[in-house]
């Protein structure tokens, strides 16, 4: 086989894990059929722009990549959430070859096809059973559903992704054994809407191992926990049904971990917002499910400064952030989205005040996440190890999901490997990480 003459296909993906789950599928087709990813813009023979046009940093942060790619290469393909506005892009680069959507996989392939047709070679039409994944070998990202039914008025992706679609279970299982025996180690469930999954199949049966399995997440979780890898759920909405997602965490089913943007906890806001507005009962359901699985790990996201918010709406938040003592907190400043109904709503917040909430939010979860590593000091902990290098090995724990939340340092153990999972002292905290000994 000569792999000098397989076509190469340069990729910068933008934008949330969903839309590098839309790459890894893009890649794989591609790789089945003999085309190599390209490290350089020279080498490739087309470059492929997965975007993102979720706030404003994010669609400028794209342009600027489609420029760049134009400059250095001059044949490029655009797709993904920005594709939608296809004059904005064409603003900038008139000349890109073509322009589709977010998960137009099919028209995407055809357009690499059509810049630099395959190699039809059965050597390099071979590609392993996990597919091409641009996260490490030993994590991944399993897509459910693509779309929301929601209506939050500072979001649009139901209007660029649609409604709920899920997947039935049975395929997404399959593809988990498949990533399993592959030597994945972690699955990390994403969607929109996790705790929907399924609502528009009407929970149908489907085939798993010659048995109907329900699709919906209960049903995804307790089968993906029979498949020996780390199981994380994230994007879960606050539905009632989370209730039974945090029985499988407490029988170890699947990873103690909930991942659960819950936005904000003023009810004004979160009115405004078009969200469910109870802050106490999402702190009364918090303590109930602290009692169900006492080791569960909450991660949350929330939005300061949205149209409206007065600083007793933020005060409120504070109060709530002290009281549920979540594990995980991310934060952002509210921004206009292009097309959102928030943009329209009185009274926005300026820019130095969204600022200033921001900081004093960021102070206080950074205490609280100080405070509760510190707990962490004695306890012997499963590591899974994400990176070693001269230094010493980098993993992380049941409570941290890759990317966006701490690491575990084990300075000094270089003899270990991606993936690998090692029992591990904890001797030390820092805000956001923690360093351990091996055991
Ligand atoms: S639930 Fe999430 S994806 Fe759906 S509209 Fe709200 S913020 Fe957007």
């Amino acid at each position: 086989m000569d792999k000098k003459t397989a076509p190469k296909v340069g990729i910068i993906s933008l934008g949330c894990p969903k839309a590098l789950v839309d790459s890894e599928r893009i890649l794989t087709k591609l790789g089945a059929e003999g085309y190599e990813i390209s490290e350089s813009y020279e080498d490739a023979n087309v470059v492929l722009v997965n975007t993102c046009g979720f706030i404003d940093s994010a669609r400028e942060e794209s342009l600027e990549a489609i420029r760049e790619a134009m400059a250095e290469n001059g044949r490029v393909i655009v797709t993904g959430c920005l594709g939608i506005d296809e004059g904005a892009i064409r603003e900038v680069a008139p000349n890109v070859l073509s322009v589709t959507g977010p998960h137009q996989y099919e028209q995407v392939v055809e357009a690499v096809h059509d810049a630099v047709p395959p190699l039809h070679d059965p050597f390099i039409d071979l590609v392993g059973p996990e597919g091409m994944k641009l996260t490490p070998r030993h994590y991944s990202y399993l897509k459910i559903s693509e779309g929301c039914n929601h209506h939050c008025k500072f979001c649009i992706i139901p209007d660029i992704r649609g409604p709920l679609a899920s997947r039935p279970v049975g395929d997404v299982l399959r593809e988990a054994e498949r990533l399993v025996d592959s030597g994945v180690k972690e699955l990390l469930v994403i969607s929109q809407d996790t705790s929907a999954y399924g609502l528009d199949l009407n929970y149908a049966n489907s085939d798993w191992r010659g048995n109907p399995v329900k699709t919906d997440m209960y049903n995804l979780a307790n089968s993906l926990g029979d498949l020996g890898a780390w199981v994380r759920l994230h994007y879960v909405y606050p539905y009632p049904n989370v209730d039974n997602a945090i029985e499988l965490m407490a029988d170890g089913k699947i990873l103690p971990y909930l991942d659960i943007p819950f936005q904000h906890a003023s009810p004004n806001v979160l009115k405004s917002m078009a969200r469910p507005a109870h802050a106490e009962k999402v702190l009364e359901r918090i303590e109930k499910w602290r009692d169900i699985c006492p080791d569960i790990a909450i991660r949350s996201t929330f939005i300061v400064g949205y149209p409206g918010e007065t600083e007793d709406d933020f005060e409120t938040l504070l109060d709530f952030l002290e009281d549920a003592q979540l594990d995980r907190v991310g934060c952002f400043q509210y921004e206009n989205i292009d097309g959102a109904q928030a943009n329209t709503l009185p009274d926005h917040v300026d820019a130095d005040e969204k600022l200033s909430r921001w900081e004093r939010f960021m102070e206080m979860s950074q205490d609280i996440s100080e405070r509760k590593l510190l707990d962490r000091i004695g306890q012997s902990m499963d590591v899974l190890i994400d990176e070693v290098t001269e230094q010493g090995s980098i993993g992380r724990t049941y409570a941290d999901s890759p990317e966006i939340d701490g690491n575990v340092y084990l300075d000094g153990v270089t003899d270990l490997k991606a993936g690998d999972m090692v029992k591990a002292t904890i001797t030390k905290s820092g805000a956001y990480d923690l360093w351990g000994e091996i055991e």
